[in-house]
């Protein structure tokens, strides 16, 4: 009877051990090992980044750049607009769309042996930089905040993930951006593509109420190939995918998840060549060029 009772209790342990072993799982499409990572970080006027934040894997920008100074971007950053950006001048031929005058939209043919050339405005900025550029902006808009530059510490530009990509034609014509660049094959080429390369349009048209800055085509933000295209199949910002997967997150650890054995178990299944569940489901196919494991 002793024996039974002790059985029974052993069952009745271990059932509710892998209950809640089974309730701690992760299943979010994305893993934790890329939430976790420097690159999924949201900054934004109610994320600031501290004064001497400065990233560390700095590096000097190899794309095509509009100014002589120089720009530095992260090391990954850097890597997947190179990447981008040779994808972009492969493109010989695209269709895009422009707007007339009297608001209707029309279809163009891009066509160019040159294919469609990008320019990279703007990378990393300090704190202290992004503090004049502000200052500037705002002398320049009669002190008026709307939105466009941000306030220091309130700047992805100060990650080093995020750049401010023109089409070189645009950056020769006009000395200030604005969302007319929208017109171009370039900026209508990156919405569409960005994904691919692990870049988001950070400040897409009609979401400026949740991302509370106006529409900006040129700036790109890096956050990892997982992320973005993620992000892109659910048509999410990023503050709404950060909201998202802290929600996932605080799931998780409740039901008593532990993220350091859960980055291990990612990490095996790397070792072992699974492929990132996000990229099966929503990658693109065909493009021999691109491995689709990360
Ligand atoms: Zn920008």
């Amino acid at each position: 009877m002793k024996k039974l009772a002790a059985v029974l209790l052993t069952l009745v342990l271990l059932t509710s051990y892998s209950a809640s072993f089974a309730e701690a799982e992760w299943d979010y499409l994305v893993t934790v090992t890329e939430l976790e990572s420097d690159h999924a970080m949201l900054v934004n006027r109610e994320n600031l980044l501290a004064e001497d934040y400065i990233p560390d894997d700095l590096t000097r920008a190899t794309v095509k750049c509009a100014s002589s100074s120089k720009v530095d971007l992260c090391k990954e950053a850097n890597e997947a607009l190179a990447a981008m950006f040779e994808a972009a001048a492969l493109v010989t031929e695209y269709t895009y769309r422009v707007e007339g005058s009297d608001g209707t939209w029309t279809e163009k043919q891009f066509k160019s042996n040159e294919g469609l050339r990008l320019i990279l405005k703007s990378g990393y900025r300090s704190y202290g930089t992004q503090k004049t550029t502000y200052n500037n902006y705002l002398a320049r808009n009669n002190g008026v905040d709307d939105g466009i530059s941000s306030p220091p510490g309130a700047s992805e530009h100060q990650t080093g993930l995020a750049c401010d990509v023109l089409s070189v034609d645009y950056n020769a014509n006009n000395q200030y951006m604005n969302d007319s660049f929208y017109q171009t094959p370039e900026a209508q080429w990156m919405e569409e593509n960005c994904h691919n390369y692990g870049f988001i349009l950070r400040y897409p048209a009609d979401r400026e109420d949740v991302t509370k800055v106006p529409y900006e085509p040129w700036h790109m933000r890096y956050v990892g190939r997982e992320i973005a295209s993620y992000m892109t199949a659910n048509s999410l910002t990023l503050e709404e995918f950060t909201s998202e997967w802290k929600d996932k997150m605080s799931a998780f650890l409740a039901a008593g998840g532990d993220v350091e054995q859960q980055m291990l178990l990612e990490a095996s299944r790397r070792a072992n060549g699974v492929e990132s569940t996000v990229l099966e489901e929503y990658g693109e196919d065909g493009d021999a060029e691109i491995s689709l494991t990360f």
